[in-house]
């Protein structure tokens, strides 16, 4: 529909993070949509969302792989180069095993991405490998990020940091295109 459609209100809201994407809230008040604005096919409408759905959800698995590994070469860099306690925080066993750990499942994530973008591309079922994906992905990423901003130190607290910015963009991946536990749903209704 058109911008200055009457009865069409789009609200602007202040968010945590994510401050590069324009989300707002679209309000609807009697609006008359004329019948050639018609995008698809005629009460299809909540199908045509849900495909849609799977696809946002395979790229948040995309998302979610590409922030993890560019968070932790960010930290792996910072915690070689920052010398604490006679030594490099690197040479901490806890601070290493910590970034192994991190490494290791995101890259598990990752692979599970990829197993169900490759289903998808096959045109197979993949409800339940994509559900799986935007369930563990965030929170992978999630865990990921809060563990590299604990290795920044004050640092990574800080305004203008890209960890801090890594941080904050995250938080919505767990909520947005089906939060984790409506995502478990669908997983369990699966097995
Ligand atoms: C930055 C941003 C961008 C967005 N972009 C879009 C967009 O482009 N298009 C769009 O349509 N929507 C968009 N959304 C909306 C988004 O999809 C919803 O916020 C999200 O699906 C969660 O719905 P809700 O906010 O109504 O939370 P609620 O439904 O109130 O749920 C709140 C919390 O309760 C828990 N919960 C909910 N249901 C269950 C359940 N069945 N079992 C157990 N726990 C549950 C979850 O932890 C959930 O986070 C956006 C939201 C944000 C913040």
């Amino acid at each position: 529909m058109e911008r200055d459609t009457p009865g069409l209100t789009v609200t602007k809201l202040k968010k945590h993070g994510w401050l590069c994407s324009d989300t707002a809230e679209i309000g609807l008040e009697g609006v008359r949509v004329p019948a050639g604005n018609l995008l698809g096919e005629e009460n299809r409408g909540f199908y045509g969302i849900m495909e849609t759905f799977q696809n946002e959800r395979i790229c948040i698995g995309g998302i979610c792989a590409g922030e993890s590994a560019r968070a932790i070469e960010l930290t792996v860099n910072h915690v070689k180069s920052r010398e604490a306690f006679g030594g490099s925080l690197w040479a901490q066993q806890a601070v290493r095993q910590k970034l192994a750990s991190l490494a290791a499942r995101a890259a598990a994530a990752r692979q599970l991405a990829y197993h169900a973008a490759a289903l998808a591309d096959a045109g197979q079922d993949c409800l339940r490998e994509v559900s799986m994906v935007k369930a563990l992905s965030p929170e992978v990423l999630h865990d990921v990020v809060h563990g590299c901003l604990q290795f920044h130190g004050g640092t990574g607290y800080m305004h203008g940091t890209a960890i801090e910015r890594m941080v904050r963009d995250a938080r919505i991946l767990t909520i947005g295109g089906g939060a984790t536990e409506v995502m478990l749903e669908e997983v369990a209704k699966r097995m």
